[in-house]
Order: structure tokens, then C-alpha cells, then sequence
């Protein structure tokens, strides 16, 4: 096989080095359906079972010819790309089929607003963005509110009444202009703090400034933790850990109130948390579906604490579940749902967040802007997208469901064949994960090398791709689980071909012939 890589030097050549050791470094050149093209070094080509699936990105495949048909036809007649503070943006129309799709699928009558970015990452630092505008304006209106209580407590000692002599001893100050004073310096210290953000352990949300916080995997993470603020973390199936926690970075503001012509010192709740991330199924995390019971200890935690519940459906969303939302599954009720992946039809680059209109701040859109966020190119894919995603009633969720359920019952046959091998499949539709039991206890050295290294399933990949002709990867932190994320229009075929490849794979394993796997 001529699997060619490209000029490592370049660019990526860490990474390059790193697939080259497993014969990963393909160099793909043509794709379609959930087919990918390498060429065969003798003037043809050969095709590879495309199941890493951009990483969730090809709900309707490579290529999808009625999408490529349709972008030509947007360059062909010069649909404006560009036409930035116009008043009109076809990302409107986006917003406006995403309306009627979450409103149902929901069970809503609310408006969302949808806010425009150009990748799953750039949509959660908008979500996070607007979320952290909506804690600031909480925090001005609680100043004001106290600004107000000190002017009314300054009248009450210019009519004759003062400070209490607990209020002075308890800020260490005697007249009421120094209590006024400290008030207000230990407020501003209080508000200048960094807001801190909830997410589930084991959650990926992206990997830009502020979005690597929010995903729990400490290797991405914590190398830029001093740039961006933090969060807190609870396990999915202990959401209730929560309120421990908002108890534990609980902080105060201090207010004044007159009773009985003293003034009194009081405390105000300081808004320290700005949103509450998850994703309804978990796909870093090894495909994980959320409870009914965390969706709805999820919801009581977010209303408890006053703060939205971000629905993170970047790699769950756009049908893949079986429905256009994961959220439904669970009976999730985010304020947001931000999505990106699958709405650019496999061909464009483009995420959103979408906010229910009793959280939205409206002055957000005149801060945040992007040149390429909503551009008229994207835009009109993505509505595309959603056409035909909605087509004859939603006849792609129903086929999400069933492709979905064919492949289960095909992956757990082989899973009930090697128990030894492979502990379960997990997820909905067609968003599975099968995952492998922990090598690091093996007798075979490679085997525990690998696993140690967290790239025991680049080992199975690169086996999969040249004795199988088919490309699958790990979920990014739980590398024990390989991700099956196909378009719509998998075969029968293509499932058998898979679960075929996985009884052989897990037959490998079974021997730790290890020597097999790294030929
Ligand atoms: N959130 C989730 C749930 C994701 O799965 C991903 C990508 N794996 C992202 C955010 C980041 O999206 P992108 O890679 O487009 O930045």
C-alpha cells in the first residue's frame, strides 16, 4: 500500500511522527460518502471506510453531492460572501430554521437568538462571552442597587442616625463616610474577581483561550490555565456536587441597610459563577450519554444557582442521536445549545450559539462581531443543511436512529464475543463508542507501552487502516474508545465491514500479539 505523507517539515511534524509510527500518515486525496481516497501509487486509487468522520462533522457525508451542488450554485451566481453591517445577513435565516427546529424539539414557544462563529470552539467562547456579559450586567445592577443604599443610608446619618457599633467594629473603621468608603473598596475587589464556570468531569468544550477551561482533560488544559478563567468540575452522575461546591466559592457584597436609625452592614449573594457547560452526550469523554437524572439535577443545579445551562451539541446535535438535539434523550432544558460540525454540511466552517430570549442580552451583538462569523457562504450551506436534515419529516433523524441501531446490534455481538476484550458500546444513534479494556496490566510489553502512552487505539487504527481499509480514532480523552460517527447514508455493507474488522481486532488483542498489530 502507497500511503504517501506529505512534507512533515512543514507543518504538524510532531504529530506527523507520531501517526507515521502507527502508518497513519496518509495522504488522502479524494473523499465522498463516507469514503476517503488515497492514491495507490500506480496511478489509481484506493478507498478507505471513512468512520473518524471529521471528528463528527459528515452527518450527510462527504461531499454530499446535493450540498456541493448547491455551493456551486452559490459562487455561480455571486451570492455575496461579504456584506458585513448591512442590515440583512443570510445567517438570519439560519437563526430562523433553528428557531423552528429547537422550538419544537424543545417543547418551547421562547425565541432564541442565534450569535454567529466560524468553529465549535469559537461558539463556546461566544457562549461564554455572552454568559460572562450577562454576570457583569448582575453585578452593575447589584452596585447600583447598593450605590442606592448607601445614598439613602448618608441622608438617614444626615438626619441624625449612624453606623451601628457592629457595622464600624466589623470593617474597623468610626464614621459612616469610612464605612461608605470601605464598602465600596471591598465591592470593587469583590466584582474585579474572575467569574469561575461549572462543566462536567471527563466534558471536552473545545480548545481556544477560554474554552480549553471548560474541557476537563488536564494534558490540554492546564498548560493555559493562567489564561483564561477556571472551572469547577462535577462527575456527571454526581451533579448534586455542585451545590457543595457554589457553597465553597461562595463570596458576598456588602450593603447597607437603615432599621431603626442605625445603619446596618448586610450581605449580598456576588454572582461568582457565569454558566454551567455540558454536553447531553459526552463525546471526548468516550461517548457517554447524560441520565434523565443528571439532565434534571442539571437544570435544579443551573435555576439554584442562577446561571444558564449551556447545551454543548457541537458533536451530539444535527441528528446524529436520532434527533436533531441529543438534549431530547435526556430531556435536557439548556438556556443555550451551541452547535458547529455537521451545520457546515462537511464542506464550510461555521458554529452558533443560540440563546433563549429570557437569558439574552441584546447589547452583546454590538460587542462581539467576526468577519467570517455568518458570511453569506456558510450561512446558505448551513441552511441547506438543515433542509435537508428536515426534509419529509425529519426522514434523516429516523435514519440516524435506525443506521444507528443496525451498527449497535452489529458492535454488540462482537462486544458479547470478547468480553475480555472489549467492556461495551455506548451512545445513540449513530454517535457510538466502543471501548477496549485498559492494556496497562498486559504481558506484552508493547501493548502496556502503548496503553501507558494513551495510543494503544492509534495501534488498532493503523492495523484497522492497512489490514482493513478503514479509518477509525479514539474520542480524545478517553483513548481506551473508538469513536463510530458515520454519515447517514452508511450500508449494511460498510456496518458488517466494521464489526467484521472489530471481531478481527479484538481477536488480535485477545492473542496481546502485539507484533500483529504494530506489523
Ligand atoms: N465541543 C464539543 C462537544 C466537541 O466535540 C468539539 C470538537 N470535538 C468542540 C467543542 C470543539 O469544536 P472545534 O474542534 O470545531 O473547535
Amino acid at each position: 500500500m502507497s500511503l504517501s505523507p506529505g512534507a512533515p517539515e512543514f507543518a504538524d511534524s510532531h504529530l506527523i511522527e507520531l501517526l507515521d509510527g502507527f502508518g497513519l500518515a496518509v495522504k488522502y486525496v479524494r473523499a465522498e460518502g463516507d469514503t476517503l481516497y488515497h492514491d495507490d501509487g500506480a496511478g489509481g486509487e484506493i478507498g478507505v471506510l471513512d468512520l473518524a468522520s471529521g471528528f463528527g462533522s459528515l452527518i450527510l457525508g462527504h461531499h454530499n453531492p446535493e450540498i456541493v451542488a448547491h455551493a456551486k450554485q452559490l459562487l455561480d451566481e455571486q451570492v455575496p460572501v461579504h456584506a458585513q453591517f448591512s442590515g440583512y445577513s443570510f445567517g438570519i435565516d439560519v437563526a430562523a430554521a433553528l428557531n423552528r427546529i429547537l422550538r419544537r424539539e424543545l417543547g418551547t414557544e421562547e425565541k432564541f437568538y442565534g450569535l454567529f462563529g466560524n468553529s465549535g470552539a469559537e461558539a463556546v467562547e461566544i457562549a461564554i462571552k455572552h454568559a460572562e456579559m450577562d454576570r457583569g450586567m448582575k453585578v452593575a445592577e447589584l452596585l447600583d442597587g447598593i450605590e442606592a443604599n448607601l445614598a439613602t443610608a448618608a441622608e438617614a446619618v444626615a438626619g441624625g442616625a449612624a453606623p451601628s457599633a457592629a457595622a464600624l467594629a466589623a470593617l474597623g473603621v468610626d464614621t459612616f463616610d469610612a464605612l461608605a468608603e470601605e464598602v465600596r473598596r471591598r465591592n470593587a475587589v469583590t466584582a474585579a474577581r474572575q467569574p469561575l464556570f461549572l462543566a462536567l468531569e471527563g466534558g471536552f468544550h473545545g480548545k481556544l483561550v477560554s474554552s480549553i477551561q471548560l474541557t476537563y482533560n488536564a494534558d490540554f488544559r492546564t498548560p493555559f490555565k493562567a489564561l483564561a478563567a477556571q472551572a469547577r468540575f462535577v462527575p456527571a452522575d454526581r451533579v448534586d456536587l455542585a451545590a457543595k461546591i457554589v457553597e465553597e466559592e461562595r463570596v458576598a457584597l456588602l450593603d447597607v441597610e437603615v432599621r431603626a436609625g442605625a445603619v446596618e452592614l448586610v450581605e449580598r449573594d456576588f454572582p461568582v459563577f457565569a454558566a454551567f457547560f455540558a454536553e447531553p452526550i459526552m463525546g471526548e469523554a468516550g461517548i457517554k450519554p447524560l441520565t434523565a437524572d443528571t439532565a434534571r439535577k442539571l437544570r435544579e443545579v443551573c435555576d439554584a444557582v442562577g446561571v444558564p445551562l449551556v447545551a454543548d451539541e457541537i458533536q451530539s446535535g444535527m441528528g446524529r442521536s436520532g434527533s436533531f438535539l441529543a438534549s431530547v434523550h435526556s430531556g435536557l432544558r439548556p438556556d443555550y445549545v451551541v452547535l458547529a460540525k455537521s451545520l457546515g454540511g462537511g464542506i464550510v466552517k461555521t458554529g452558533v450559539v443560540l440563546v433563549r430570549e429570557s437569558r439574552y442580552r441584546k447589547e452583546f451583538e454590538l460587542l462581539h462581531t467576526s468577519t467570517f462569523g455568518k458570511d453569506g457562504f456558510s450561512s446558505r450551506v448551513a441552511l441547506k443543511v438543515l433542509e435537508m436534515l428536515e426534509a419529509d419529516d425529519g426522514a434523516a433523524y429516523r435514519r440516524a436512529a435506525e443506521r444507528g441501531a443496525r451498527a449497535r446490534s452489529a458492535i454488540e455481538a462482537v462486544v458479547a464475543e470478547f468480553p475480555d476484550v472489549l467492556l461495551e458500546v455506548r451512545g445513540q444513534g449513530l454517535m457510538l463508542g466502543v471501548q477496549f479494556h485498559d492494556q496497562s496490566g498486559s504481558a506484552d510489553e508493547l501493548f502496556r507501552e502503548w496503553s501507558e502512552h494513551h495510543v494503544f487505539a492509534f495501534a488498532l487504527a493503523g492495523y484497522l487502516l492497512h489490514e482493513k481499509r478503514i479509518r477509525i480514532f479514539s474520542t480524545a480523552s478517553n483513548p481506551n474508545t473508538l469513536r463510530f460517527e458515520p454519515s447517514i447514508f452508511i450500508t449494511d455493507e460498510q456496518i458488517d465491514a466494521f464489526a467484521a474488522a472489530l471481531r478481527d481486532v479484538a481477536q488480535v488483542v485477545r492473542d496481546q500479539d502485539s507484533a500483529k498489530l504494530a506489523r
